[in-house]
């Protein structure tokens, strides 16, 4: 199915953004295959839209949503995912069949393709930790499996050799012999310091090595400070919320005031972990 001039505000947490010029569901990786073997315009995959912004003027190209790809099943002991499915339904059906170590999951509220190109990870995990392979797709439609060496994979960012392929299924070694931690104490940790449930994308900014972007963003003064309809959050400073119809723009110009802020105040750059279309 392929809609025109979708707001991109609908697919996002944050509620924001602009239009995509073209947005598509495919129903399954044929459809999907199909359709960038005779695709010739810029594609931007999304998967729940927890880590993303799309500025006001909006994308002029496909955005493929992954919601349809999300196969769930065990094969020889290894669980197989795909992308689109989310990772607090992974984590669950880890646990539902005794294989541990993806607890920290729950509490990111992102699918399995957004987090494989994040390298999402709490709690001191990660989820490339836990794969074992992946399977891709090319911008002509091919599919490959790659793995973890193909990739550079640091803090919050993975790179890989291979151009623009996109994460379409992963497999998971969530192998431990008992659970990390327990789901319901890392959600109720994460209530209790985060300001879950508002319209946000998290962690804006990626910590930097030694420090945390919160507590430099705390010291220089700027919780509640807002520009527009975008604030950062009284609770957790690495945070900004939409909290009146702030548009792209107020966020991105909020996400600057911050970074010129903390630069000026304690001589650190603070680099974004949200990505900005
Ligand atoms: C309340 C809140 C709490 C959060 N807490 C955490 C946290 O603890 N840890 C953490 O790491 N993150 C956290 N996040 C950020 C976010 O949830 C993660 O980055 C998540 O992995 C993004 O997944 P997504 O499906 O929403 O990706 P999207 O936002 O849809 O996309 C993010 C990026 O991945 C790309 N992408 C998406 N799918 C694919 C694919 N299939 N193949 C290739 N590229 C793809 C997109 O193009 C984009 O560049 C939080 C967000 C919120 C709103």
């Amino acid at each position: 199915m392929i809609k025109f001039n979708e707001p991109m505000s609908k697919h996002c947490s944050l509620r924001s953004g602009g239009m995509t010029s073209e947005f598509f569901l495919p129903e399954d990786i044929n459809e999907l295959s199909l359709f960038l073997k005779s695709n010739v315009k810029p594609i931007l995959l999304v998967g729940l839209g927890s880590n993303l912004l799309v500025r006001d003027r909006g994308f002029n190209g496909v955005t493929i949503h992954t919601k349809n790809l999300k196969e769930l099943h065990i094969t020889n002991k290894y669980i197989e995912s795909g992308a689109g499915t989310s990772l607090a339904k992974l984590s669950r059906f880890a646990q539902a069949n005794l294989k541990y170590g993806a607890e920290f999951l729950s509490a990111i509220p992102g699918s399995v393709g957004g987090a494989l190109a994040m390298n999402a990870g709490a709690f001191g995990s990660e989820v490339w930790q836990y794969v074992v392979s992946v399977q891709t797709i090319s911008l002509s439609g091919e599919l490959q499996e790659r793995f973890p060496n193909d990739y550079e994979i640091n803090y919050r960012s993975v790179k890989h050799r291979f151009g623009d392929e996109f994460f379409i299924s992963a497999r998971f070694d969530f192998n431990l012999n008992k659970p990390n931690d327990n789901v319901r104490e890392l959600l109720d940790k994460r209530n209790f310091s985060q300001p879950i449930g508002l319209p946000s994308c998290g962690s804006v900014f990626k910590n930097p090595k030694d420090n945390y972007a919160a507590k430099l963003i705390e010291s220089s003064g700027l919780k509640g400070f807002c520009i527009g309809g975008a604030c950062v959050s009284e609770k957790h400073a690495n945070y900004i919320i939409n909290q009146n119809n702030a548009t792209a723009l107020d966020i991105e110009n909020l996400i600057i005031h911050i970074q010129n802020t903390v630069k000026t105040l304690h001589n650190v750059e603070l680099e974004t972990e949200i990505i900005i279309i």
